[in-house]
This record gives structure tokens, C-alpha cells and sequence, in this order.
């Protein structure tokens, strides 16, 4: 096995989760097989407790593991499935320290940061990178560890301290450290300056790690001096330094690395030289000039929780993503706060809801994220209500699709009652409630996570088509709510059509509205599982559905056609969120 390890300095937020995976994939192109270990040096156990609005959203895994989003990355990237043990955090190897202690394990022992944390973090790192994650047998090539956070954080000294160690043990020609550092230019004189590099590298270098290349953001490519400067002070070859200069989305990151040469460096560091083969990114160099390139919009009306993160729902934002590019549309997403819809919003701010409600009005398609808590609930009903009344294409998603079906109730059933127990615990229509696979009576440990299995219930509805006419399909869930089974045959017989269920039948997994163009609820999170080349299906379907071409895509089975990138004007391809461009014209922010 050989590591590579991606660590960051100066500040944070340099994009060290797109360039690990996009080194990472590089590798692949190389014919070697990748996995990856995302640290956080984090005192919570996962991400599961953390806000999304605050730290970007919670990934998935199948396993059940709630994760840090940048896992999202590297299993987007890599096309790979990653397990929970793949996030490390500090929280996970102090708990396995002090659980150890407390049978006896370390047998009178005084139990200390050097040696038991840092044996243990080493001892997890080879453990999970043997673990193979890309369905074939035995162990990948090489594993890519990202370490968050910044170098001289408190947090990440024990980390950093264990994988200098881990270097030391595995061996010269087995460990390559890749440094991602910042090179700022002042804008008075347009200098390039190399101090806070060459402070973040000294840095690195006190604690026992010497990088081996340097990938330097900065808006332009180094100057050759520069880059001389860099190489004197940081002794790293000058062929080893590379920029990240900012460039438009980050499916440009691979490309950029390839053409410094960045995996030659990394495959003659590691000694694999032999092994690998020419890089191959064909196909990902013609999807990116595909995105680059697009010009006709699909515009989008996201109605969630909106603070502004728009981190908070990254994997929907990238499923949307994936499925434009496939049908060679341009992603405009508009951003819609579910509260400013509202009834409230227009007695004490009507301009605020004018416009909301302009926007939603203005989107070809709607999609209501998933989500916990009751703020905006009666705005996602409204933009659900919206979407079925007046044929726009519609998915929900968990919360999206349970309150999808708290609409119908209410609006075709006439039990203006109905609500979610969520919500309404004393509702006398209660049409969403608590389901947990274990006990209905503890809150903690309850809800139901992870790959579930779904079988369609109908060969002829849009979801079954999408998802290319097969008998099951399995997804990701987080959630605790579900569609009361006892009320499934009154709504049914008013319309709405469970299409997917699980093998019990009795937890409602997918919802259509037949009469409607596209109306889909899910319960799971089809979003974590689709991927740049492998729009999700029912994101296909939306996107489809809102470009007006979900006819040809469910003729051929839920797949796009290929089309030829000849012809397509140049244009600056980006995600608009609102107008403003999604990924801050850097490409680098996920
Ligand atoms: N709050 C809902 C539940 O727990 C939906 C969760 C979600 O959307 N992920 O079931």
C-alpha cells in the first residue's frame, strides 16, 4: 500500500478535499486503484450532531456512517463507496483509547497522547486503507489522506505527530506528502508572495514532515522566479511545485494537475512509475468542455432552509449538477427561503414574498431538499402544492416527499388537519409519522440510516423507467418519519401512487403522481449516490422533465444520449445561483 497525504497551510478553505480527490483521480487515470481517508480533527464522533448551515451538509454513507462532505467529493470523484471508518476524527480515536483503557488493555499503563493516540491513529489509517472500496477484491494502490484543517491548529498536533511516525514506518518510496498552500498576490505591485508558504512549510517541517510537492493557490500560474524562491526555501524540487490557479468549476482541478505533471511527480515518488500507465482522461476532459461550453438554462427553485451555505445542500446541488450536464443544460439554481412563501412573510415583508414567489413561478422544475425541524414547513407545502396544481416538475426529497404527501391530504383529501407528527404530534390525520427500525420509545439511535433496499411496486411509472426498468434499487436514508402505512389506500384511492416500497410494504419508499408530468417524493437521498459520468436517475428525471426532453429519456431507460460537443458555442459554463456565480469564479469551494 502507498500514501499519499494532503495537508494544508496558511488558511483554510484552499479547496485541499478537491485537489486530494482530484489527485486521487488522477491516479485512476493512471490505471491504479484509490482509495481515501478524510481526517477531521474534531472532537464530535461524526458529523451526524453538526449543523449543516454551520459546517456544510452531513454525507451518507451505505454503511450508515455520517460523514464529512468532503467523503461526497472523493466518492463522486472516484466513483468509489467509501465506509464510516474512511472519516477518522478525533473524537473516533479517543473513544477508542479510553474504551481500550477502561477494559484493562493497556495493562497499568499510563495511557498518553505519544504513544497510545498516536498508535492508534496509525493503526486505523493501515487498517481502512486495506479495505477495499471500488467492489473489486483485495486492497487499492494507493490511498489519498486529507488532513483538515491547517497546519499548527492544536487540534491536528496529535495527527500530525502520528502520521510522521507512519511516514518513518512505511517507508521511503511508500508515503508522498502533497502541501497545499496559499501564494497571495498583492494587488498595489501584482507581486506573488512566497512568505506565508514558506512559514506554513517551515512549520510542517518542525513537527517532523517534509512535503515532497508543493500545490500553491493562487490566481495565476507561479512566475518561474517564484517558483526558484519556493524551491530554495522549502527544498522542494522546482518540477514539484505546482499552481492552482483559479479556474472555473472544479472539474478543471484534474486537468490542471495533469498538465503540471503532478502525477508523474507522485507516481516516481512512490515508486510506481512501473505499474502505472499513460493518464487517461478522456472522457472527463470531453464532460468538462460539455460543461464548460453550455448556454441553454434549467433553472432550478431549491425551497430549503437558505442561510446562505450554499455547502449545506452540496450533494443535491451536485446531483442537479450532473444530471443538466448530462441532458447539456446550464444548472441555474434559484435559491428559494421556504419561510419567505409563506402567508406571515407577505403581512410583514410583501416584497420579500413577492419576489420568492417570482422566483419559484419563474423555475422550470422545483425540488424541496430534505431537512428536520418546522421552520419553512408550510412553505415547502405551498411550493409542493404549486408544483402539482400547475404541472411543474416536482421532487421531494425525505422531508420534501413527506410533505408531499401532508399536501395531497390536505388539499385532495380534505383532512386540513393532516400534518407529520414531526410537527403535529396531536394531528387527527396524522399522514407522516415516527417509524424507527428499532425502538419507538428512544430518541437516540433511531433513526434509520444508510443503504436501504426499495422495490418498485409498478413496472410502468417514471421512477421504475428512470432507474432503467429494474426490480429494486437500493439508496440512502436519515431519517426517523415516514408515510403512515394505515392511511396508504385513502390516499392512493384519491391518486397519489406508492410506486416503491420496501420488502415489508409497509414503509413507503417512492411516491408518483401519475396525471402529473413529473411529480416524485423519495424518502431515501437518491443525491449521495450520483456521480459527474452517473447522473442520479430521478435528478435525470427532473431535470429531464424541466428541459422538456424526459419523453426521449424514459424511451431509452432513464440513459442520455450522447451529445456531440461540436458545435456548442463557448460560453463561461458555471452554476448561477441567483445570478451570482456558484463557485465564486475560483471553482474551488467543493
Ligand atoms: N425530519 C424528517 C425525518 O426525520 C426528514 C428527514 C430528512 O429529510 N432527512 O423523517
Amino acid at each position: 500500500m502507498k500514501y499519499v497525504l494532503v495537508t494544508g497551510g496558511v488558511v483554510s478553505g484552499l479547496g485541499k478535499g478537491v485537489t486530494a480527490s482530484s489527485i486521487g483521480l488522477l491516479l485512476q487515470a493512471c490505471g491504479l486503484r484509490v482509495t481515501s481517508i478524510k481526517i477531521d480533527p474534531y472532537l464530535n464522533t461524526d458529523a451526524g450532531t453538526m449543523s449543516p448551515f454551520e459546517h456544510g451538509e452531513v454525507f451518507v454513507l451505505d454503511d450508515g456512517g455520517e460523514a464529512d462532505l468532503d467523503l461526497g467529493n472523493y466518492e463522486r470523484f472516484l466513483d468509489i463507496t467509501l465506509t464510516r471508518d474512511n472519516n477518522i476524527t478525533t473524537g473516533k480515536i479517543y473513544q477508542s483509547v479510553i474504551d481500550k483503557e477502561r477494559k484493562g488493555d493497556y495493562l497499568g499503563k499510563t495511557v498518553q497522547v505519544v504513544p497510545h493516540i498516536t498508535d492508534a491513529i496509525q493503526a486505523w489509517i493501515e487498517r481502512v486503507a486495506h479495505v477495499p472500496v471500488d467492489g473489486k477484491e483485495g486492497p487499492a494502490d494507493v490511498c489519498v489522506i486529507e488532513l483538515g484543517g491547517t497546519i499548527g491548529d492544536i487540534e491536528s498536533m496529535p495527527f500530525i505527530e502520528a502520521l510522521g511516525q507512519f511516514s518513518y514506518n512505511v517507508g521511503p518510496g511508500n508515503f508522498c506528502l502533497v502541501h497545499v498552500s496559499l501564494v497571495p498576490v498583492l494587488s498595489v505591485v501584482g507581486e506573488q508572495k512566497t512568505k506565508p508558504t514558506q512559514h506554513s512549510v517551515k512549520g510542517l517541517r518542525s513537527l517532523g514532515l517534509t512535503p515532497n510537492i508543493l500545490a500553491c493557490r493562487s490566481t495565476k500560474a507561479l512566475e518561474d522566479n517564484v517558483k526558484t524562491k519556493l524551491s530554495q526555501f522549502c527544498h522542494v524540487p522546482e518540477e514539484n511545485i505546482v499552481t492552482l490557479y483559479d479556474v472555473p468549476n472544479i472539474w478543471h482541478v484534474p486537468l490542471l494537475l495533469r498538465d503540471q505533471k503532478v502525477h508523474e511527480a507522485i507516481l516516481k515518488e512512490l515508486n510506481l512509475l512501473g505499474k502505472a500507465v499513460e493518464a487517461d482522461v478522456t472522457e472527463w476532459t470531453a464532460r468538462t468542455r460539455v460543461y464548460d461550453t453550455l448556454e441553454d438554462p434549467v433553472r432550478i427553485a431549491m425551497v430549503g432552509k437558505y442561510t446562505g451555505l450554499s455547502d449545506s445542500y452540496l450533494s443535491v446541488l451536485k446531483a442537479l449538477l450532473h444530471a443538466s450536464v448530462a441532458c447539456h443544460k446550464k444548472l441555474v439554481v434559484e435559491w428559494v427561503a421556504a419561510s419567505d412563501l409563506e402567508e406571515i412573510t407577505a403581512q410583514e415583508a410583501p416584497d420579500v414574498h413577492n419576489a420568492a414567489w417570482d422566483l419559484l413561478k419563474g423555475a422550470d422544475g422545483i425540488l424541496v431538499p430534505g431537512g428536520f425541524g418546522d421552520r419553512g414547513v408550510q412553505g415547502k407545502i405551498l411550493a409542493t402544492k404549486y408544483a402539482r396544481e400547475n404541472q411543474v416538475p416536482f421532487l421531494g426529497i425525505c422531508l420534501g416527499m413527506q410533505l408531499a404527501v401532508v399536501e395531497f391530504a390536505r388539499s385532495v383529501l380534505g383532512c386540513e388537519d393532516a400534518n407529520s407528527t414531526e410537527f403535529e404530534p396531536e394531528t387527527s390525520s396524522p399522514c407522516v409519522i415516527f417509524m424507527p427500525e428499532g425502538s419507538t420509545t428512544h430518541m437516540g439511535g433511531t433513526m434509520r440510516l444508510g443503504s436501504r433496499r426499495t422495490y418498485f411496486q409498478v413496472a410502468d411509472c417514471k421512477s421504475a423507467k428512470l432507474y432503467g426498468n429494474v426490480k429494486s434499487v437500493d439508496e440512502r436514508h436519515r431519517h426517523r418519519y415516514e408515510v403512515n402505512p394505515d392511511m396508504i389506500s385513502e390516499i392512493e384511492n384519491a391518486g397519489l401512487s406508492f410506486v416503491g416500497k420496501d420488502e415489508t410494504g409497509r414503509r413507503m419508499e417512492i411516491v408518483e403522481l401519475p396525471t402529473h408530468p413529473y411529480f416524485v417524493g423519495v424518502q431515501f437521498h437518491p443525491e449521495f449516490k450520483s456521480r459527474p459520468g452517473k447522473p442520479s436517475a430521478l435528478f435525470l428525471g427532473l431535470i429531464a422533465a424541466a428541459s422538456g426532453c424526459l419523453e426521449s429519456v424514459l424511451e431509452t431507460g432513464g440513459k442520455m444520449n450522447r451529445v456531440s460537443t461540436n458545435g456548442i458555442a463557448n460560453g463561461m459554463g458555471r452554476v448561477y445561483q441567483n445570478g451570482n456565480v456558484y463557485s465564486n469564479g475560483n471553482g474551488f469551494h467543493h
